[in-house]
């Protein structure tokens, strides 16, 4: 899976990564040669068009890291675009309740439903320690109920005795009061697949739905199936609440469509990727690792996340040194609001300054999020480098410039004066008190 996207990422940025310098121009080339290979990788449309207009925009605005070259920085880019479009973070199961736990699996005929199902039940028995239940609801195929018990027992997994004759709601309460009555944490239910999406399938699967309220109602759908696969999550979701997907055959030589646009188009994590037919070959789905896998350049991820740690570091030791002499400037200010955003918290250094008390409030009590950070860094970066090492010289004139340059208004930009002359002011004190030698020092090894 994803061998030829993979592929085609590598040989586009390959280009890209030992150039000195990236125009605007070479940064378009490039996603345009990106947009393809994800069509070509059968992604939907609507997605590539997004992924592209996203990364295009943060490459072009982005600021290189010292030490790393720009097609270095895109590759980063575009790994922790792919990230998001994967989901961001691994999405576990909710089954942490009360005791039974229902999970309802749902899918097409083929899709691995049964498989999948003595997969996860095996999964959660031995990585979670849990006691499972399954039930086979497919009344329409005996042979599903005799495929899951014979899963069960390749498994060492306890399932439900058939009963001939219940339908599937009634199956499915009985399973519950089975799991309630003999102590099992989770019951899996299998329902029964059709070969197409069809309205008696979805009016089954919505009455066992609302019957039974399940935990997780988990959708299996083939990666083969590209956008199919897609569509066929897009039409379950109108009909039941799903809660995640698990995709299988990601063993196969799927393209990465199915993977890469689920997410966006159904607003439903992948939970668990099926990579094999044996029992153990079930993954739980993690967002880092298949971004990396696709991209195959952790290397370089790697090397980019570390430069930005050492920038960091780097602007600490700058401003002891600053901090020594008891200056402080827009530059130092800056370097403080961007700590502030990457720690998401008050900087290292406004903490430690009598008179930062209330940029502090403001911190804490949220008035200074991210947003604002962001607002301020940019009022700071429309000013010249001799404005920000020397803000006395900021005029009427040069302060409406400012605000224009960051599309913002004069009165936040005197926001940011204010803020500068509270810190420098803060600085001289501290000086006089002597306290400056110790606190440079501890600044210093804050920032590292
Ligand atoms: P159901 O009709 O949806 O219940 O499908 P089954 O569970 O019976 O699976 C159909 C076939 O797909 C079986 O031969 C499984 O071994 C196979 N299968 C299921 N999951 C995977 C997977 O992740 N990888 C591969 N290679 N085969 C799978």
């Amino acid at each position: 899976m994803f061998d030829s996207l993979s592929d085609r990422l590598g040989s586009v940025f390959e280009k890209l990564r030992g150039r000195g310098a990236l125009t605007e121009l070479d940064v378009r080339a490039a996603m345009r040669e990106v947009r393809i290979a994800l069509l070509e990788a059968d992604v939907a449309l609507s997605v590539v068009k997004t992924f592209i207009e996203q990364v295009t925009e943060r490459a072009i605005g982005a600021e290189v890291v010292r030490s790393v070259t720009p097609g270095q920085q895109v590759v980063k880019i575009v790994n922790d675009a792919l990230v998001e479009l994967l989901g961001s973070e691994a999405v576990d199961l909710n089954i942490d309740v009360t005791p039974p736990a229902v999970i309802m699996m749902v899918g097409l005929q083929g899709s691995g439903k049964t498989t999948t199902t003595a997969k996860l039940a095996k999964f959660l028995t031995e990585k979670r320690g849990k006691k499972i239940l399954m039930a086979s609801l497919d009344v329409a195929r005996p042979a599903a109920q005799e495929q899951l018990r014979v899963l069960g027992e390749q498994t060492g997994v306890t399932t439900l005795p058939v009963i001939a004759g219940q339908q599937p709601v009634q199956i499915a309460e009985r399973a519950r009061q089975a799991a309630k009555l003999q102590g099992f944490d989770v019951v899996l239910l299998d329902t029964a697949g059709r070969l197409n999406v069809d309205t008696a399938l979805m009016a089954e699967m919505a009455a066992i739905a609302s019957a039974t309220r399940p935990d997780e109602i988990l959708l299996v759908v083939d990666a083969l199936t590209g956008q199919d696969a897609v569509n066929v999550a897009t039409a379950f979701k109108a009909e039941v609440p799903l809660t995640g997907i698990v995709l299988t055959r990601m063993d196969g030589d799927a393209r990465g469509g199915a993977a890469l646009s689920m997410r966006a188009v159904t607003e439903r994590p992948i939970k668990f990727a099926g990579t094999g037919e044996k029992l153990d070959a079930l993954e739980a789905f993690d967002p880092q690792r298949v971004a990396g896998r696709i991209l195959g350049m952790g290397d370089i991820v790697g090397l980019v996340e570390r430069a930005a740690a050492n920038i960091e570091q780097a602007d600490a030791e700058r401003m002891a040194a600053k901090l020594a002499k008891g200056q402080f400037d827009m530059e130092d200010l800056r370097g403080q609001l961007r700590q502030m955003k990457a720690m998401g918290g008050l900087g290292a250094l406004a903490g430690m300054i009598p008179g930062m008390g209330a940029a502090k409030k403001a911190m804490d009590s949220g008035a200074m999020d991210e947003k604002v950070l962001g607002r301020m860094e940019a009022i700071i970066g429309s000013m010249t480098p001799k404005e920000r090492a020397k803000p006395e010289i900021l005029t009427a004139k040069r302060k409406i410039r400012i605000a224009k340059g960051a599309g913002t208004t004069v009165q936040e930009v005197n926001k940011v004066i204010k803020m500068q002359l509270d810190m420098a002011s803060a600085m001289k004190k501290l000086r006089k008190m002597g306290g400056m030698k110790g606190m440079a020092a501890m600044m210093a090894k804050m920032g590292g």
